[in-house]
């Protein structure tokens, strides 16, 4: 009998595994600091040279027992919490590339990512190439330079829902010397786990599926432990060449698997300090408890509602992979078996207004900027986050005028249905 414990296990026990006489449950250790009697331990401490809590900002017991629950949850060897996604594809990056190097990047993935590489990363000296997620490998390979140090993609994208082809994106980053870094913030490991199809490191906003109630903003970085540093040592002197600011030590050499992850902790929480609240990873952690149950609903939910838009006479078009004729239904069932998540775009035939007029009807159904939590939401692009921009404009930046956000939740499919069909009518 195999020891390995199946993801449902692993959403309710992972992490904390508490002794004889401790808590049931995680504990939420509110400190900043921790106390030692001697100093000579604490230096060692500092020194990376005793595993041990000192300061909340490299290290807490709620954060990392939450960690442990995701990175097993993905299959990896380790994680770092954020307290944020945006943080946590941030440090991802910046983990491995310094200024003068350069990236490549699907261009299909969330806008606040977006900006961070092709605007603040760039002013950091960091140069991002976005190509297609539909790019063959030729064209993937076609986008590297000489000072190329990564490959970036998301699983799913937020909002365009483009699937990655892990696989191809993996097999050339590979063949280039860099690791693959997927973003699988809608997929969730429940769906999709792109460790096992190639990707090196994976990045989470736990602010949606995970945390699933919209309680609290959080990032999640795991490491698979795969990628070899040392291979390609010249590219990568940040994690296989002495660390001045660690005393000369050298990650890859120190701590082997862990060196990716204890990196980004000893250097980049140390000096950028990211770090979520205990109380924030207290709540992911709930939410991670009913992980394995709720995005199972989601997407049953989200496939009805799907297959449900498509035939309805007001709605020109639904950009869901789960449907058989969505240019994505192949590679969706072979990298997400299960389903892909509760996350529908559809454009509504007429203009702008039509698109306002039906969120206004909508009951139970609310307009919010978020996705991915238990509650149905709807976002217009056009009227919310890209209002500025004229339909032209919209075209130009991939978003069409008439593309409704629709996060399907967890409620009951006829309410769900009943509230579009109210709206939707004359
Ligand atoms: C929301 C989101 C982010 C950013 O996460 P925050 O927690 O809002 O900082 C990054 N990637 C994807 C795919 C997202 O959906």
């Amino acid at each position: 009998m195999s020891n390995k414990l199946n993801s449902g296990t692993i959403c309710v026990q992972g992490g904390w595994k508490p002794e004889n006489g401790q808590p049931r449950v995680l504990p939420i250790i509110q400190s900043t600091t921790f106390k030692y009697s001697s100093s000579e331990q604490m230096a060692r401490l500092f020194d990376l040279e005793e595993s041990g809590y000192f300061y909340t900002r490299l290290a807490n017991p709620t954060n990392d027992a939450v960690a442990a629950k995701i990175a097993e949850l993905e299959g990896g060897v380790a994680a770092i919490l954020t307290s944020s996604g945006q943080a946590a594809n941030f440090y991802a990056v910046f983990n491995i590339c310094q200024s003068g190097d350069h990236f490549v990047c699907s261009s299909a993935i969330y806008g606040g990512t977006f900006n961070l590489f092709a605007v603040t990363m760039k002013k950091m000296g960091i140069d991002c190439t976005f190509i297609s997620p539909n790019s063959t490998e030729e064209e993937i390979a076609a986008a590297f330079r000489p000072n190329t140090k990564l490959l970036f993609g998301e699983t799913i994208s937020n909002p365009s829902n483009d699937v990655l082809d892990i696989e191809k994106f993996a097999k050339v980053a590979h063949a280039n010397g860099v690791p693959l870094i997927v973003d699988n913030t809608f997929a969730t490991p429940i769906n999709c786990r792109p460790f096992e199809w190639g990707a090196d490191i994976v990045t989470h906003s736990t602010s949606k599926y995970m945390d699933g109630h919209a309680t609290s903003v959080g990032g999640a970085i795991v490491d698979s432990g795969n990628f070899d540093w040392d291979a390609y040592a010249d590219k990568f002197p940040g994690l296989t060449t002495p660390d001045e600011s660690y005393h000369g030590l050298t990650y890859t050499k120190a701590f082997g698997k862990g060196a990716f992850i204890t990196k980004a902790t000893a250097q980049l929480m140390r000096d950028l300090g990211s770090i979520p609240s205990p109380h924030n990873s207290f709540l992911l952690n709930i939410g991670l408890e009913t992980l394995h149950l709720r995005v199972p609903r989601h997407c049953e939910n989200a496939q009805k509602v799907a297959e449900w838009l498509e035939k309805h006479p007001k709605v020109s078009w639904v950009n869901y992979a789960g449907l058989p004729g969505n240019k994505y239904y192949e590679l969706a069932r072979k990298q997400m078996p299960q389903g892909t998540c509760g996350v529908i775009s559809f454009g509504l035939k007429g203009s702008r207004e039509d698109a306002i007029e039906f969120m206004d009807k909508l009951r139970f159904i609310a307009i919010v900027t978020h996705v991915a939590d238990a509650r149905t939401c709807v976002l217009h692009p056009a009227s919310h986050t890209h209002r500025q921009l004229t339909d032209e404009q919209l075209r130009e930046a991939g978003v069409a005028p008439d593309l409704v956000r629709l996060s399907v939740g967890i409620e009951d499919i006829d309410d769900i249905l009943n509230d579009l069909d109210q709206a939707l009518a004359d």
